[in-house]
């Protein structure tokens, strides 16, 4: 038979009866966003760092951009910022693998600068893409660029920290909430107190997420019955 073969051409209404699953997509377009050399940060990177956890999360977290580590292992959250976000998840009850975690940028920018304009926007379809195939019920954007960049408004972390909001991204409605980055509150006592007690409140947010958007009701078929007996009335 032909699509035996290696190469012969195959039968394109096999292919489509095989239901696509989200966690197929989701390696798919790994694979693809790691080829990707849409803005100047290809160059300079050990590989892109595309994101981690769980596929099926309720809860994905939104950083900035790779660090060295990061840049190095390929994985987000790596270092001491991502040391103490384990530390916050355990004080939830939650662990790296309960959630998923990624960033605004896949690429490390040379030195840890801060993300660009430009590069946001040449990487910022990669990270509506995640949430869409993740479709998590919570985002907690951490720091000013996720913020503002899922926000879509220009108000800054100091603002808006611990203050949830429903957005829409792509196709989903989601909760966002953001939080002050790891990497800031290391160094301000002050403003890990602030991070703590914002995190704290992540479950009951977990609770009341929005639910995805209503299927329309289905029509009703009214059997008649005598109205006196329907209504219960007379
Ligand atoms: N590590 C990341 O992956 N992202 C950040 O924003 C900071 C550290």
């Amino acid at each position: 038979m032909e699509g035996d073969r290696p190469g012969a051409l195959v039968d394109s209404r096999a292919v489509s009866a095989v239901p696509v699953e989200p966690l197929d997509e989701l390696k798919a377009y790994a694979a693809d966003v790691a080829g990707c050399t849409r803005c100047r940060l290809a160059q300079g990177r050990t590989q892109v760092v595309f994101g981690a956890g769980n596929p099926h999360a309720d809860l994905m977290f939104v950083g900035e951009a790779p660090g060295f580590h990061e840049d190095k292992q390929g994985l987000p959250f790596v270092g001491q910022a991502g040391k103490l976000l384990e530390k916050l998840l355990a004080g939830i009850g939650l662990s790296r693998q309960d959630v998923y975690i990624a960033n605004v940028l896949k690429c490390r920018p040379p030195g840890n600068r801060d993300p660009q304009p430009d590069e946001i926007e040449a990487c910022e379809s990669h990270l509506f893409r995640q949430i869409e195939l993740i479709e998590p019920a919570v985002v907690a954007t951490l720091g000013n660029f996720a913020t503002k960049l899922l926000s879509g408004r220009p108000l800054g972390i100091t603002r808006v920290h611990g203050q949830e909001q429903e957005t829409t991204i792509g196709s989903r409605s989601v909760l966002l909430y953001p939080l002050y980055h790891p990497a800031a509150a290391l160094y301000t006592p002050a403003m890990l107190k602030v991070l703590e007690s914002d995190f704290a409140r992540l479950p009951e947010l977990m609770g009341r997420a929005p639910e995805p958007a209503a299927a329309p009701e289905p029509e009703l078929t009214l059997v008649a019955t005598k109205p006196a007996e329907q209504l219960g009335l007379f």
